[in-house]
């Protein structure tokens, strides 16, 4: 049947249930938002013009939840332990709830599923329709996993098997919380949206001379903090959130005017008012500085030269991923920049020092990308349910079978928009054909170009037709995650044989690859313009 928009979340709140720390945090979350995911609704509802949407049957297993698991967060959502795995899961089942699917929420061990047979993990999200089977799986992957990461075979043999990751599913089924691994969907949650009336007040209200530190957790004060605080009192003064029991942690100066924990809200009041977000380089990639921004605050960060990756940085070991990342926040650094995020390198003074003076004299309007609206979460995870069910896992990709495509010329791009395959999503029109350079990968080929690579178009340009400008003495079709791909100096050609390996993340000093690239919409990266 046909899903109806619901305004009304009490039945949600029902659902969610009661008797532990997160769940009420969720709950509180969920109930200080209502208003924005009305309004939200409507705007979505009015936009998609009668639009059939399908109402699904969706299971949500909050695994990390369960007594089985060990509820670890519970116990920590009032002493400044993560929130932002919190925040992220009140916002997808208000999403799921508000788009009007037929929604089960279960924190318990699946074997209460009845009839249903679940892959059990730690934390998952399952999608289905009439049968469950793997491709209906969504996982949700804060920092994400890459295709060579997620193939078990592939990652036994060739030192990619961690303790995360080798399930073996299509790499899109992982869903994190930045957009920062193509190879994986895009899920997110969302800030608060202010309005007009609000805005100004704001702008109005900012004190130039105050400034909030990003970190809740003392242990997140220690070492090596002193030079850059020391300089930032010279100018501001300093605001803490720390969680303490009794006494004040001895981490935090005695300059900082700490408020403790705060409750969502009142860490919102209080970002209303400073001009200044500053991060000391942990957590990575959190809510707060959208947060921030979205309150009229500038975050400043620090960049990291090495970039942080699991292999020099203990918190990023043992994840399934390659990612280097360059700054304490890389989505605020790409995607928002200058005037609301500045990066800059802590350990020079000078460069700390006129950082925060400009930030002083800088007025910034409050901003808050598409993506990061109720509205803009709405569309996306909408456009997931309509028309990513059936992403397959590798017998879906298998079965799409040798497709016609006219000759590329590796240079010009718009080749492919002649192609049709009716049920691709995102639609073909959206396809790009690039080059990389020797070494580089396809996210930062596509990235330079303007576009995002899209793992799903892979199997449309991994034929030899889409290799013609390329002088191939051979083509070999392997199981390798840098393909398809060549060797400029031995002019060999390589096809992926394995669907599941097709990787965006995937570089090799020796290769250019072929990489599919698409167009995106202005604030929702994870749609195409002809995608909704
Ligand atoms: N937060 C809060 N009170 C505070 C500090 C943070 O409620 O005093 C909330 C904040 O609004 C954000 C969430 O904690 O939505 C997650 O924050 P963070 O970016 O630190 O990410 P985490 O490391 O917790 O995942």
């Amino acid at each position: 049947s046909q899903a109806a928009f619901r305004t009304d979340l009490s039945v949600l709140l029902d659902q969610v249930g009661t008797g532990k720390e997160s769940l009420s945090f969720m709950k509180r979350r969920i109930r200080r938002l209502a208003q924005q995911w009305a309004t939200a609704a409507n705007r979505l509802d009015a936009k998609l013009e009668q639009q059939w949407r399908d109402q699904k049957k969706i299971l949500v297993h909050v695994g990390f939840l369960t007594e089985e698991s060990g509820d670890v967060f519970s116990p920590k959502v009032l002493k400044g332990g993560p929130l932002g795995e919190m925040v992220q899961w009140a916002d997808i089942l208000t999403a799921l709830h508000v788009l009007g699917h037929n929604l089960k929420i279960s924190m318990s061990p699946p074997t209460t599923h009845g009839p249903f047979e679940v892959k059990y993990t730690d934390i998952l999200i399952i999608f289905f329709c009439h049968f469950l089977c793997r491709c209906h799986i969504r996982v949700i992957d804060t920092f994400g996993t890459e295709p060579a990461y997620n193939h078990e075979e592939y990652a036994t043999l060739h030192g990619y098997r961690t303790n995360w990751g080798y399930w073996n599913l299509n790499a899109r089924q992982y869903m994190t919380m930045f957009p920062h691994t193509p190879d994986n969907s895009f899920m997110g949650f969302v800030s608060e949206e202010l309005n007009e009336t609000e805005k100004r007040s704001i702008q109005q209200n900012k004190v130039n001379n105050m400034a909030v530190v990003y970190g809740k957790e003392a242990s997140m004060w220690k070492q090596g903090k002193e030079s850059f605080l020391q300089i930032l009192h010279k100018y501001m003064e300093v605001h803490g959130t720390v969680y303490y029991e009794t006494q004040r942690p001895p981490e935090v100066p005695a300059f900082v005017k700490n408020h403790g924990l705060l409750p969502q809200h009142e860490l919102q009041q209080l970002l209303r008012k400073a001009k200044l977000f500053i991060g000391f380089g942990f957590p990575y990639e959190g809510p707060a500085p959208l947060e921030a921004i979205a309150n009229g605050c500038i975050f400043l960060q620090p960049k990291f030269n090495p970039p942080h990756s699991s292999l020099n940085h203990e918190f990023f070991r043992g994840k399934p991923t390659s990612r280097e990342v360059f700054s304490q926040h890389p989505y605020a650094e790409q995607y928002i920049g200058r005037p609301h995020v500045m990066t800059v390198d802590y350990n020079n003074s000078v460069e700390f020092d006129s950082a925060i003076k400009e930030i002083m004299r800088t007025k910034v309007e409050p901003y808050l990308p598409y993506e990061y609206t109720c509205e803009g979460m709405l569309e996306r995870v909408h456009a997931y349910i309509q028309h990513q069910v059936s992403v397959g896992s590798a017998g879906g990709s298998r079965m799409m079978g040798p497709l016609f495509v006219p000759l590329p010329n590796t240079t010009a791009l718009g080749w492919a928009s002649s192609v049709t395959a009716p049920s691709a999503w995102p639609p073909l029109s959206s396809l790009r054909l690039l080059v990389s350079q020797e070494g580089q990968s396809c996210v930062d080929a596509c990235q330079s170009a303007g576009f995002i690579c899209e793992p799903a178009h892979f199997r449309f340009i991994n034929n030899k037709e889409a290799l013609l400008d390329v002088q191939c003495e051979v083509v070999d079709s392997e199981i390798n995650h840098i393909l398809p791909a060549f060797s400029v100096v031995r002019q060999e050609c390589g096809l992926q044989r394995e669907p599941l390996l097709f990787s965006c993340a995937g570089h090799s000093p020796k290769y250019r690859r072929l990489c599919p690239c698409r167009d995106f919409r202005h604030g929702q990266v994870a749609l195409c313009r002809d995608c909704l």
